[in-house]
């Protein structure tokens, strides 16, 4: 079976990071969303220039543009054995589509994995970022509204994937390594059912 994960969670609750360990340790391709759309704006392609204003203003990307990247991008060979989507699905609509995609090709997701912060964590993470990274996309300004934004398009899939039976839950106010291993803990478990 394909190991197939949704990292979900607000921006700041550390999927990024956790996608990352994660993808190490099971040797998956880590497939960032927000990463794919970046590279493609610094290297100033066509689709980095449609979707440079949007990026950097905390806003979502359309969802015909994200489900045709996605598409193509779980198509690549690297993705036989499975992958981790960090990023996506951002909304109700890019869940269904990815579900059609994952009906047509006769996939099916393993899990989606929820990364639950306190708003107190979040904050400071949030902080923190603006002053080690250098994302245009990081100013306070922008980071509220892409929370703004979480809470509006993205949260609705945290029901959506629980009416599924496919949502787990892990404490993302911990350390790096404590969250590490519950994620890790969390697929074993899947592999051995
Ligand atoms: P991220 O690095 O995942 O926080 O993504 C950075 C930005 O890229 C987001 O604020 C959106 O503007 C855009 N983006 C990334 N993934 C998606 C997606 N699935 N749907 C729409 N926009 C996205």
């Amino acid at each position: 079976m394909k190991q197939i994960y949704v990292f979900l969670g607000p921006p700041g609750a550390g999927k990024g990071t956790q996608a990352k360990l994660f993808c190490e340790a099971y040797s998956l391709p880590h497939i960032s969303t927000g990463d794919m759309l970046r590279a493609a704006m610094k290297a100033g392609t066509e689709l980095g220039s449609k979707v440079k204003s949007v990026v950097d203003s905390g806003m979502l990307v359309s969802d015909d543009i994200m489900i045709e990247l996605i598409e193509e991008r779980i198509s690549a060979p690297d993705c036989k054995n499975g992958f981790v989507l960090d990023g996506f699905p951002r909304t109700i609509n890019q869940g269904l589509s990815l579900d059609k995609l994952f009906s047509e090709r006769g996939e099916s997701l393993t899990a989606s994995i929820l990364f639950e912060i306190s708003a107190d964590t979040l904050f400071s993470r949030l902080e923190a970022r603006r002053s080690n990274e250098n994302r245009a996309d990081d100013t306070a300004e922008t980071q509220l509204e892409r929370l703004r934004v979480y809470e509006e398009s993205t949260a609705p899939l945290i029901e959506y994937y629980e009416k599924k039976s496919l949502l787990k839950r892990v404490d993302a106010n911990t350390s790096i390594e404590v969250i590490q291993k519950k994620v890790i803990s969390i697929a074993t478990e899947l592999n051995s059912n």
